[in-house]
């Protein structure tokens, strides 16, 4: 059995004439973070809307724990455990914070409307089990105060924290984030790196980290791929991928 969760190999991507993603290799390890850094345009978040299914390559193959997915829709891998985080928030503004937590695991179950759902006493147990594991997430966050709360009364930075939050209530295997620490606070950054650590070292979760912020990559990274161009120039653990060369070249001259 493979110890990767995650494999593409080979992947290209054009836009027009863009080849925003040109023959890629990146792959993630069962309980590992792996970094996917490089210059503005170099192609990350087309490669992670690849990984999620958004997007079609043109030319190579996924592999999710052994099995070939490259053909499966965005629906397809999340059943079968991909969860992402989203740059633009998604979250319903006017409900409360425990309840956008609650929704979102209940729209994932799909286990019917949601009438149905709340109907059942089976499905009110699970209900009341998952708003204690909401609450429970809120107060890894510092948020527990705000779990009645109407999201529309958090900052920006907040609801960043409460869409980490809803996407670790999912349990995925693999969790894609892209830049999860950009317009955060520096407190909110220590924040977030302890969470994703213990998402990680806790619940063994598998990373697929895109970031900007060099510190959260060397404190958090298990090892790093780098792409510049859509190619991928290095790869390894942070310490040997940020003396890199090639890296520190592509990074001046970005
Ligand atoms: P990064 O996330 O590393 O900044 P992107 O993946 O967003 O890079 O972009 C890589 C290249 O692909 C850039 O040249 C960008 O302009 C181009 N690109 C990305 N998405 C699209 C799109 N939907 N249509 C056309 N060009 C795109
Ligand atoms: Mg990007």
């Amino acid at each position: 059995m493979s110890d990767l969760i995650l494999d593409a190999r080979g992947i290209v991507r054009r836009f027009g004439g863009v080849v925003a993603v040109d023959g890629a290799d990146l792959s993630v390890r069962k309980g590992e973070i792996a970094g996917l850094i490089g210059p503005n345009g170099s192609g990350k978040s087309t490669m992670v809307n690849l990984v999620t299914g958004e997007l079609a390559p043109h030319a190579g193959s996924f592999t999710f724990d052994g099995q070939d997915i490259t053909r499966l829709g965005p629906g397809e891998r999340t059943r079968r455990g991909m969860a992402r985080s989203f740059q633009m928030l998604r979250l319903f503004r006017s409900l409360s914070v425990e309840d956008n937590l609650v929704l979102a695991s209940h729209f994932r179950m799909q286990t019917g409307t949601l009438a149905n759902v709340l109907r059942s006493p089976a499905a009110m147990a699970e209900e009341r089990a998952l708003r204690a594991r909401a609450r429970e997430l809120l107060g890894w966050f510092d948020l527990a105060d705000f779990a009645g709360r109407p999201v529309s009364a958090m900052s920006i930075g907040q609801q960043r924290m409460v869409e980490l939050a809803r996407g670790i209530l999912a349990q995925p295997r693999l969790f894609v984030l892209d830049e999860p620490a950009a317009g955060l606070s520096p407190v909110n950054v220590d924040r977030l790196i302890a969470i994703i650590r213990r998402m990680r070292d806790e619940f063994g979760m598998s990373i697929l980290l895109v970031e900007h912020d060099m510190r959260v990559v060397r404190e958090l990274c298990d090892q790093v791929t780098v792409l510049d161009a859509g190619r991928v120039i290095a790869a390894g653990v942070p310490e040997a991928v940020v003396n890199d060369l090639a890296v520190v070249e592509a990074y001046i001259g970005s």
